[in-house]
């Protein structure tokens, strides 16, 4: 019996558990994972190292048609879940600095780099069975995703995790400055007139806030399952 559901999207706001959740499911099922978070950190990477300002979309939309952006299966054991290359180097970690972390949005938000990056993922949807994490993928990128996720929780428990996580990978950081950033990202993710965060009208809407990550699995392997029979 082939699973009907073939395209999964799964968005929200930051640190919602969305990578987590689209791995674990991209696994079991043997579908491409493709967070799509990646390319618009690496594009704001690419506009630190090179000094193109992150508010100038012309000078952002020129520096795009010139970088080469590829996000592969992970290649290296060192608990990444993509392997994100920038013109060919490795840049799977430095797309996580808090430096990218204050440019990414602002840099998002601009309907050049939206169009070019939503071509790209669509292409690659296109091609394979796919699990596709990001802010407007039920809405635009993949619009008939035969499944559409929205995780929230609440902005303490994000924020809670968001800064474990930064601490477990030895960032120095404290937990009223990630607050703060995460509620300044969701805000300008939320608030931008291209393609702004919110969840599509058929998108299951679910809130993790009590759930750990076994639990929120179970509850979409749920949901896929039910449909799988319905369908058969
Ligand atoms: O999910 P992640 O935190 O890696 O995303 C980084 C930023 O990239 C988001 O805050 C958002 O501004 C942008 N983004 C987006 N659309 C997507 C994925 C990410 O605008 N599909």
């Amino acid at each position: 019996m082939t699973n009907p559901v073939r395209t999964i999207a799964i968005d929200g706001p930051v640190a919602s558990g969305k990578s987590t959740l689209g791995f674990v499911l991209a696994q079991r099922l043997g579908y491409l994972y493709l967070d799509t978070g990646v390319m618009y950190r690496a594009l704001a990477l690419a506009a630190l190292q090179a000094g193109v300002p992150t508010d100038d979309e012309a000078q952002l939309e020129e520096l795009l048609q010139h970088t080469r952006i590829e996000v592969q299966a992970p290649n290296v054991n060192d608990g990444r879940r993509q392997t994100v290359l920038l013109n060919g180097q490795d840049v799977s970690w430095e797309v996580y600095q808090p430096q990218v972390e204050r440019h990414v949005s602002r840099v998002a938000a601009f309907p050049a780099i939206r169009r070019a990056m939503v071509r790209e993922q669509r292409r690659i949807a296109a091609a394979q069975p796919v699990v596709m994490v990001g802010r407007d993928i039920g809405t635009v990128v993949m619009p008939d995703a035969d499944l559409k996720i929205y995780l929230r929780a609440s902005t303490e428990a994000r924020a809670q995790r968001r800064y474990h996580e930064l601490r477990a990978r030895g960032q120095q950081v404290e937990l009223a400055d990630v607050m703060q950033q995460l509620r300044q990202r969701d805000a300008q993710d939320t608030e931008r007139a291209d393609s702004p965060l919110q969840p599509a009208a058929d998108a299951v809407i679910l809130d993790n806030t009590a759930l750990n990550v076994e639990e929120t699995l179970q509850r979409v392997w749920t949901l896929i399952v039910g449909r799988t029979v319905s369908e058969h």
